[in-house]
């Protein structure tokens, strides 16, 4: 359950002469300059607008600003602009921009962990390949890079086709004891058309990508 809403806070309270009240005509009256603002969770979110009440100190009564007389009105409005919201009602917007700040400050690093994956493979590292003309929902499959030579890279295909990027396979899955070589720059090309979405390196992101199938070749003519 998402509890939210408004919630209206005095910032500033003076005595204040020279109005008379609409309701007792007392003459001794404060004015209030109260603050709303939305909150989720009762965190404050940001702050909304300012209202002025003149109340009077006899009756309570909360003289509305059109209620009382346009000098009263304009020396009460002066003294609400110069009230400031506090700054924990805006604890929202900050959390917030902590918030973009952090997953922007991520998502850059990745970007930069992704290209020096690319350009610095490493055995073990798996491509994930992404085949948009794939009629089905499953378009994601994988290479794992087996061997480097110099410019070439010799990666294994894994079994299955997934509907998600996996980080770790389906228990029959595994990776063909068979491998394809490409060239730097056709992985690189892969990456620029698409077609190879991300790269993730063992240990840390994935796991469980040792096991190795045997590839037969008549499993795939059968069709
Ligand atoms: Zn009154």
């Amino acid at each position: 359950m998402v509890i939210y809403g408004w919630n209206t806070k005095v910032l500033k309270e003076a005595p204040f002469a020279g109005h008379q009240c609409t309701n007792c005509g007392h003459e001794n009256t404060h004015i209030v300059v109260s603050g709303s603002y939305a909150h989720i969770f009762w965190i404050p979110l940001f702050p909304y607008k300012k209202v002025l009440h003149v109340i009077c100190d006899n009756c309570k009564h909360a003289n509305k600003p059109k209620e009382v007389s346009e000098e009263v009105r304009s020396l009460a409005k002066q003294l609400k602009s110069k009230v400031r919201f506090p700054a924990y009602m805006f604890s929202g917007l900050a959390i917030v921009m902590v918030l973009i700040g952090y997953f922007a400050v991520a998502t850059y690093m990745d970007g930069q962990r992704f290209e020096k994956y690319l350009s610095e493979p490493e055995v073990n590292d798996i491509y994930y390949l992404y085949d948009k003309d794939e009629p089905s929902e499953f378009k994601y499959s994988l290479l794992k890079v087996i061997d480097i030579r110099q410019d070439t890279i010799d990666v294994s295909p894994n079994g299955f086709s997934y509907n998600y990027e996996p980080t770790q396979l389906l228990e029959d899955d595994g990776f063909y004891d068979v491998f394809l070589s490409y060239h730097k720059s056709e992985i690189m090309e892969m990456f620029t058309n698409d077609e190879l979405r991300t790269v993730k390196r063992l240990g840390s992101a994935v796991s469980g990508m040792d096991k190795v199938i045997i590839y037969n070749p008549e499993e795939f003519q059968e069709k």
